[in-house]
């Protein structure tokens, strides 16, 4: 969301796309983009991916399978983390949606695919670090048609950096959602949920999602 609201301010942007391979959160995460998507009046598609969602046993996915919950001292502990990505790693995912949006960027004649990576995850999922945008865009130089290159303003941030960012450029932060789980609010528990806790600690944004966590 936030590198939506900083792609914006670059300059025009054609398309946002969600992915949905099968999810527990998917349509939490469909219902958060599209409100993000109507603040900056862009279209919105979703992408299903249902032979990823078969093929998958991740936690994300798996039928009754509830990702591993973390407390905030254990997002500091490699081996948690390691754990918990492990268990929420879903196969060549960020290739799969980037190579997908490579192909719309080509047809729709947009240079520039925005990716919400940051360097704080970027320790335990590799392909959310500069160094994999990167290899990306070597590949895309020879698999595009025209110039397409995936960027992320955020790939050198921690998410308090990021929710900073967010403040700034006045980005709908109270449309966002965390959560790996997909139930009314976001759980507050699971990594993502930890993480963006503790980023708004302390900030103006831990007002603004005052009441969407669970716990
Ligand atoms: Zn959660």
């Amino acid at each position: 969301m936030v590198n939506c609201a900083l792609a914006v301010a670059a300059g025009p942007v054609v398309l946002a796309i969600t992915f949905d391979y099968g999810q527990h959160a998917v349509f939490r995460e469909i219902d958060a983009a599209k409100g993000v998507c109507a603040r900056y009046s862009i279209p919105h598609r979703r992408i299903s991916l249902p032979w990823l969602a078969e093929i998958t046993s991740s936690d994300l996915v798996r039928e009754g399978a509830r990702p591993p919950e973390l407390t905030k001292a254990d997002l500091d502990d490699p081996e948690k983390t390691k754990d918990s990505a492990r268990a929420v790693w879903v196969p060549n995912r960020n290739w799969i949606m980037i190579e997908i949006a490579a192909a719309f960027a080509e047809v729709l004649g947009a240079g520039r695919i925005v990716a919400g990576f940051n360097r704080e995850e970027a320790a335990t999922f590799p392909d959310n670090s500069a160094a994999y945008l990167e290899a990306v865009n070597r590949s895309l130089a020879f698999s595009s048609g025209a110039p397409v290159q995936v960027i992320s303003y955020t790939a050198q941030m921690n998410k308090k950096e990021i929710v900073q960012a967010g403040l700034r450029n006045q980005a709908p932060l109270a449309k966002v959602w965390s959560c790996y789980r997909g139930e009314e609010k976001m759980c507050g528990f699971c990594e993502s949920c930890r993480r963006l806790k503790r980023a708004v600690s302390g900030t103006e944004a831990e007002e603004m999602l005052n009441g969407c966590f669970a716990g």
